[in-house]
């Protein structure tokens, strides 16, 4: 023991870099180090330095010879420690137990409590070198303090006594405490270096030296002005040149796989800092919608596609669309569509990839083209699983806009207007569905450049119609038609199918059936009439509890304006489409058939 009077006899359990430190600074001050515990060869080196003399003696002789005993494992360790020595009767009466794990207080002192100790629990809010360096650093050092109330004094004492300024905590307040400091100083080393590593790829020979200033001059600035040093694209809601940087962080991964931090760790800070500019009111409102919306973490699948299962590149923005387009040479062709994707969108992909050696899928539930009371909100959203699927087909690249992509200034205000062709069947029920239909087709085709576009001829009114746009305003692109795909029972597949429930799914089985039997009178011979009777034969018998038609008619494929009860000079048509919608439950469904009339109708 000391033979100072005053003086404790300090022993530590562990002496690691705390350990040592904390112990060395207290043999400055006069107390006596009596032992200290520790295996490793690191430690008992350690001990040699920094308490030359000092014993190094197994844990319960260290606890059993001291009056403050210094526990300074590690924190997951420090529990069973604890409750190990009060087993073996190690702790005394009156005995100073103290640790130093930041995410406890003195509840995990417990079992030395109950034998008569005095827990205290004091964490220096500092990373240790273990070295004597850290002894100049002890000087005003913010010290956790926690203990019970009549002991608290003792605890504080310690503190200033090892040259430290004890910051009285609760004992609840430990981990949080414990957890602040983890994410300020930890994960600020794994950001810069991931500033770093990523200079580095970018060819800067010193990042370190590149980045002191600016970064001293941030962490200054944030500890003495909090968020209102903010600065940076996010601060000023540019959210251009943070699409930029996803492009580039995405391509720097691509580069150098072993980078793949980098990118979600850029996006989860960004995201938290727009929450921030946003709570400070330095953005607006639209400006963090659409920061976020770059943000967003669907794009994080398009990474993982393209990394690891070799699957569609994925991207979000504009600027990454153009800069993936721009590198390429080769014809390209594009599938619009608006996700759900099933067996039709499907077919359109396979058909596009015989046409064009690059394939674009654009994936966008486009707003403009949905009507009041529509079911925008609940279309069904499987980005997940359509990029899958694409990936199986070969898709070269996925276009999946968020709506401020696509519309950064709310709805656009100049738009493309389908005329009277937009106007009538499907445009009667949908009033200005097609021109929200026609204006982001246009886009689409501006931003994908594409060579060819593929339509599937479900929807024939939105085939002529993007027909006639493309030649109205000389857009340069060719479009390409592909055939209804049917399940196995006549339905046209859709993605709205998935709306409808077992009886709706039977019922909706009389569109199919209805244009089909329209499409057999024709090659069956007969008149325009004929085919209309027998369409509507099978819809007179449709379950009328559940379906409700809304138009069944004969129609020219390219302008959609009806045939009427007899084409021009009493003779069928040789081609005609028969074209039929229907409310099945709350779904509304449509089908259509191509009605071709014997070489011989023209002829008689
Ligand atoms: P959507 O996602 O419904 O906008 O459809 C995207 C594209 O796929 C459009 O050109 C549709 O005509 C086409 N499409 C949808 N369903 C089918 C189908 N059953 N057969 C052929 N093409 C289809």
């Amino acid at each position: 023991m000391n033979s100072r009077p005053g003086r404790l006899g300090v022993g530590i359990v562990g002496a690691g870099r705390v350990g040592a430190v904390l112990a060395s600074a207290l043999r400055a001050t006069g107390h006596a180090v009596v032992g200290a515990s520790g295996a490793s060869e690191e430690t008992r080196e350690r001990i040699e330095v920094l308490l030359p003399n000092v014993p190094v003696l197994d844990v319960r002789d260290v606890v059993e010879r001291s009056e403050l005993v210094l526990l300074t494992v590690p924190d997951d360790v420090l529990g069973d420690l604890v409750a190990g020595l009060a087993r073996l009767g190690a702790f005394q009466p009156g005995q100073l137990v103290v640790h130093t794990a930041g995410r406890y207080g003195v509840d995990v002192l417990a079992p030395a409590r109950a034998r008569g100790a005095i827990p205290l629990a004091i964490h220096p809010a500092m990373t240790f070198t273990g070295t004597s360096v850290d002894l100049s650093r002890m000087d005003g050092l913010p010290f956790a303090v926690t203990a019970d109330p009549p002991v608290l004094p003792i605890a504080q004492a310690l503190v200033v006594e090892l040259g430290g300024e004890p910051i009285v905590l609760p004992e609840e307040a430990r981990p949080l405490y414990h957890a602040a400091l983890a994410h300020g100083a930890n994960h600020l080393v794994t950001l810069t270096s991931q500033a770093m590593r990523v200079l580095t790829a970018a060819g800067v020979s010193d990042a370190g030296t590149l980045l002191t200033p600016l970064l001293s001059a941030a962490l200054d600035g944030a500890l003495r002005g909090g968020e209102v040093t903010l600065t940076g694209p996010v601060a000023r809601g540019d959210s251009g040149t943070v699409a930029e940087h996803l492009t580039a962080l995405a391509g720097i991964v691509a580069a150098d796989p072993a980078l793949v931090d980098v990118p979600e760790t850029y996006v989860a800070l960004a995201r938290a800092t727009v929450q921030r500019a946003l709570a400070g009111r330095r953005i607006s409102e639209p400006a963090a919608t659409r920061l976020l919306d770059v943000l967003d973490p669907v794009t994080d699948p398009a990474t993982d596609h393209e990394v690891e299962s070799g699957g569609p590149e994925v991207v979000r923005t504009v600027a990454q669309l153009r800069q993936r387009r721009e590198s390429w040479n080769e014809p390209v062709a594009v599938v619009m569509t608006m996700g759900a994707l099933h067996e039709g969108h499907l077919e359109l992909v396979r058909v596009a990839r015989t046409l064009a050696p690059r394939v674009i899928v654009t994936i966008f539930v486009n707003p403009l083209q949905f009507g009041a009371g529509e079911d925008l909100a609940a279309y069904p959203r499987t980005l997940d699983a359509d990029v899958e699927a694409l990936g199986r087909e070969g898709v070269d690249l996925v276009f999946a806009p968020p709506e401020s992509e696509m519309y950064p200034d709310g709805a656009p205000q100049v738009t493309m207007t389908a005329g009277h062709m937009g106007e009538v069947l499907e445009g009667a029920d949908r009033p200005g569905h097609f021109d929200g239909m026609l204006t982001v087709v246009a886009k689409l085709l501006h931003l994908t450049r594409a060579d060819i576009a593929m339509f599937g001829q479900k929807d024939a009114q939105q085939l002529a119609l993007v027909r006639r746009m493309v030649s109205d305003q000389n857009i340069p692109v060719r479009i390409e038609a592909v055939p209804i795909v049917r399940e196995p029972d006549g339905l046209a597949m859709s993605s709205r199918n998935a709306y409808l429930d077992e009886a709706e799914r039977t019922a909706a089985l009389v569109l199919s059936q209805a244009v089909a039997a329209g499409a057999q009178a024709a090659a069956d011979g007969g008149t325009v009439d004929d085919v209309l009777a027998a369409a509507q034969r099978i819809l007179d018998e449709r379950d009328r509890d559940l379906v409700r038609p809304s138009y069944l008619e004969l129609v020219d494929e390219h302008t959609m304006t009806a045939w009427g009860e007899r084409h021009p000079g009493g003779r069928s048509p040789s081609r005609a489409l028969l074209v039929v919608a229907a409310r099945v439950g709350a779904t509304r469904l449509i089908d259509n058939a191509v009605v071709s009339w014997p070489l011989q109708e023209e002829a008689r």
